[in-house]
């Protein structure tokens, strides 16, 4: 109320110190909340030579606000318009602003300050503001302070202009109790201490926007290594001192390797001046790659002593994705956030190139079909797909852009596009590309601008259908087969929406033929393609369109080949075939072709035979699914003495620590018998034990949380006792946060949700995101299904108040146990009676995450 009487005050004033009739009527009009396009392109043509100067002073306590000062010297080239700064925090009508050496009122309006044309001039300008910071994008603990402003939070912090074309050159100063560290994104120039106090000064950054604009400060410890002549340094808060030690060198080599294979591909050198990373606790991503100073979560970088060759190699691939984006999205940035997956794209298919060589021993193109096939198809198979790249016309929306879409399709499309042009063809682009726009934008057309050239493939067209068009083709295999001869062998395409749309690509078509299987390349460019003639009298026992992992759609079994590998993917002899026919008879039971019995049956058949680490890993967690989703508790029952003396049988006979954490992992998520429940508390116990498999920590919180929702006896007792072996604090305070979830009092876990009304209780994302998939677990969820219209109606607020992801792992966490058609029922009567002004990725988001719930429940119902 007060805000909105200071604004017209500020407004009158404003409008009476300025020339003329039309720019008084100009800044009478209020910027809409967020950035808007036209505000972004509005500044982006007039404002250049952008230069920040930031003091921030970080109190010790929590109760005092942060405060500071944000110089902004720029070039206008339109000086008689008002200008908008972008400053959307509590107090911001309380910031004090000069302009030019000149005091002008502020007037806060939706989120921004618009300063009055007057004072302004043409070329060089300073405005400065004395600020009180919001703290939202600060993330601000009681001894720790770490930013996080993608995709356009800064402004929810301190003034600036939030968009990701205005690059500007950062000198940062932070002041902060003196026994804290501090990292920002510059060189440390000097400190000075004073009393209890520290000031420390950052050297200027190249140009930067303000997504990649980061510092983080408090109790942390800081290692320094030497790698190829470069220094870096590596701030976390780890108490384990063997864990560190374990870990350490790794991080430091995987960094450096990283940078290495980025400079050859791209041929060009690391283009910031430092760099460092920092490990945050239960940070709310994987990493963010602000630049020369990354910050990663803790826990996917600091592994424990029985991490799976699956946590080794998403630990090297987070590394490599985040060193990537230095060069793409950090020295080369999008525009507008409308093409946000040019970056991510670049980031995950350099990250696969990168950690190649790293494992030589894993297969790679497998690595690569597991990592994004599945992941892309749980989204372009829902109702709720989006594609690659989305019209964006405010960055308020920009967060729900990201997604499998963009992080998993994206790299399979562009591989079709690498093999199209040629490797070598292909990179060249990609250099011109990066050179072209460096430490400044481009755009997705940019880039096809630098690729053109290199193919005479219609990149356009091929663009309007992979990257601007939802969903995947169904691809159907037409196998005639008549007295012991093949009659016809042809692929279709057709498009689920009825829209005629046709995908152009190549498919590397595996037939089975008698010992080694055939490889057929099919360019499937219209609607059908004959391979008759290519089969050369061969009659297969199966045909795999979506051979070797290479095309992307809904394969569709003929019925000859769905029954040959029901059975018969034990005998496959490539791991790649094996995985690519398992997808496709996991599409087949998502699909309704396949009944789940029989695909329980196949799973165990295949489980009880495989070698490979990684299909394992892949199988286990779809089994994992359809365990708990797709079986009622009879079937269930009826099914478990077998499948856990299958996982018990193979975590006994597994080689090494990585594997039978695996399939110990699996066990315990499965784990229903009481024989079974009774061993996992003695291992909690510390009664029993696993040979060749020590639990750690994280062992016996994972088992106190699985023993707690089984309903053990004592569990609170239990609970506690997890709680006190906790010796790391920040384990410790996450483990009492998350604990209600997992009680046996339904009470308790009712208290514990509601409580999450409060967004001083959804800080911790994480945290929030765990606590979720406990109260939300198949076991219980006939008592979580009653919440569930709470959860649906408050995520809206979550996505507003929230960290980017968060919307997604609030309703994923939320609905990932449910499969009754009542939880079904709740989800869809909700989608019907969203109101016509919903946000249509938000009710999109809503079909992603419910897929498999309504697939479920059908398969459930009686
Ligand atoms: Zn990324």
């Amino acid at each position: 109320m007060i805000r909105c009487a200071g604004s017209l005050r500020a407004a009158l004033l404003v409008a009476a110190a300025s020339f003329g009739a039309a720019s008084a009527a100009a800044e009478s009009e209020a910027p809409a909340p967020g950035v808007s396009l036209q505000l972004a392109q509005a500044r982006a043509s007039n404002i250049s030579r952008l230069r920040y100067e930031l003091v921030l002073s970080i109190p010790e306590t929590l109760a005092q606000p942060v405060t500071g000062t944000n110089e902004l010297r720029f070039h206008l080239a339109d000086p008689t318009k008002p200008l908008v700064i972008d400053f959307d925090a509590e107090g911001a009508s309380e910031a004090t602003i000069t302009v030019n050496g000149v005091g002008v009122p502020t007037r806060a309006v939706n989120g921004h300050l618009v300063i009055p044309a007057a004072p302004l001039r043409l070329g060089e300008n300073t405005v400065r503001i004395d600020f009180r910071a919001g703290n939202a994008p600060l993330n601000r603990s009681k001894d720790l302070l770490y930013t996080l402003f993608v995709p356009a939070q800064a402004h929810r912090a301190m003034p600036c202009f939030d968009q990701p074309d205005l690059k500007g050159r950062w000198t940062i100063t932070l002041e902060h109790p003196a026994q804290w560290q501090s990292v920002a994104n510059g060189a440390e120039r000097d400190r000075r201490r004073t009393g209890s106090q520290v000031r420390v000064r950052f050297r200027q950054t190249q140009p930067l926007p303000t997504y990649l604009v980061a510092f983080v400060v408090g109790d942390m410890k800081v290692e320094t290594a030497t790698r190829q002549g470069r220094p870096m340094r590596m701030f976390h808060r780890e108490n384990d001192a063997a864990k560190l030690a374990r870990n350490r060198e790794a991080l430091f080599d995987l960094h450096a390797e990283s940078l290495e294979a980025l400079e050859k591909y791209t041929g060009i050198p690391y283009p910031f001046v430092k760099f460092d990373f920092v490990l945050v606790p239960a940070l709310q991503f994987g990493g963010m790659e602000h630049a020369g100073n990354i910050v990663y979560r803790a826990e996917a970088l600091l592994l424990d002593e029985s991490a799976t060759q699956e946590d080794r190699l998403s630990r090297a691939h987070l590394i490599a994705h985040e060193t990537a984006h230095m060069w793409f999205g950090d020295l080369v940035t999008m525009r507008w956030f409308d093409d946000v997956w040019t970056k991510e794209v670049f980031a995950n298919f350099i990250a696969d190139k990168v950690i190649g060589p790293l494992f030589p021993h894993v297969r790679h193109d497998l690595q690569f079909f597991l990592g994004n096939h599945g992941s892309a198809y749980s989204v372009d198979r829902s109702a709720g797909a989006n594609p690659i790249r989305q019209p964006l016309d405010n960055l308020s929306g920009a967060g729900s852009l990201y997604g499998p879409i963009v992080y998993n399709k994206s790299p399979v499309v562009m591989r079709q596009l690498e093999a199209l042009l040629g490797d070598a063809s292909f990179r060249d682009g990609v250099r011109t590309y990066l050179r072209r726009h460096s430490f400044a934008n481009a755009t997705w057309d940019d880039l096809i601008a630098a690729l053109a050239g290199r193919t005479k493939l219609d990149l356009r067209h091929w663009s309007r259908m992979w990257i601007d068009e939802p969903g995947r083709p169904v691809i159907r295999t037409a196998l005639e087969v008549n007295d012991g001869r093949v009659q016809r062998l042809a692929l279709q395409q057709s498009d689920p929406q009825r829209r005629n749309r046709l995908w152009p690509q190549q498919l590397r078509v595996t037939v089975g033929c008698g010992q080694k299987p055939k490889r057929i390349v099919a360019e499937l460019v219209g609607d059908e393609v004959d391979l008759t003639r290519l089969l050369d009298g061969c009659v297969p026992d199966y045909v795999l369109a979506g051979g070797e992992g290479w095309g992307y759609g809904e394969f569709e079994l003929e019925t000859r080949s769905q029954a040959y590998l029901e059975t018969a993917i034990p005998s496959l002899a490539d791991p790649l075939t094996r995985g690519v026919a398992w997808s496709a008879l996991w599409d087949a039971l998502l699909g309704g072709r396949m009944a789940t019995g029989r695909w329980v049956d196949m799973a165990l058949l295949n489980l009880r035979a495989e070698r490979d680490a990684q299909l394992i890993g892949e199988w286990l967690a779809d089994l994992n699914v359809v365990w708990w989703r797709f079986l009622t508790p009879a079937q269930r029952a009826e099914r478990a003495p077998g499948l856990e003396a299958l996982l018990r049988g193979r975590l006994d006979a597994a080689a090494d620590p990585g594997l039978k954490s695996t399939w110990f992992a699996a066990l315990r998520n499965a784990a229903t018998t009481p024989t079974t429940v009774a061993w996992l508390r003695s291992l909690w116990q510390r009664e029993a034990t696993i040979a060749g498999l020590p639990l750690v920590e994280a062992d016996e919180t994972a088992l106190a949380y699985a023993l707690a929702i089984r309903g053990v006896d004592g569990e609170q007792k239990l609970l506690d006792t997890q709680r006190d072996r906790i010796t790391n604090p920040d384990r410790k305070a996450r483990f009492e946060f998350v604990r209600a979830a997992a009680s046996a009092d339904a009470g308790e876990r009712e208290r514990w949700f509601r409580a999450l009304e409060d967004p001083a209780n959804r800080r911790q994302e994480v945290w929030v995101g765990q606590g979720l998939r406990l109260l939300n677990h198949s076991l219980r969820a006939d008592h979580a299904a009653a919440l569930l219209p709470k959860a649906l109606d408050m995520l809206l607020e979550v996505n507003r108040t929230g960290a980017l992801f968060f919307d997604a792992s609030w309703m994923y966490a939320s609905l990932h146990g449910h499969s009754s058609p009542q939880a079904a029922a709740t989800v869809s009567r909700f989608i019907e009676n969203l109101p016509a002004d919903y946000p249509p990725r938000m009710r999109a988001l809503i079909l992603q995450s419910s897929d498999l719930l309504i697939r479920a429940a059908r398969t459930r119902a009686p």
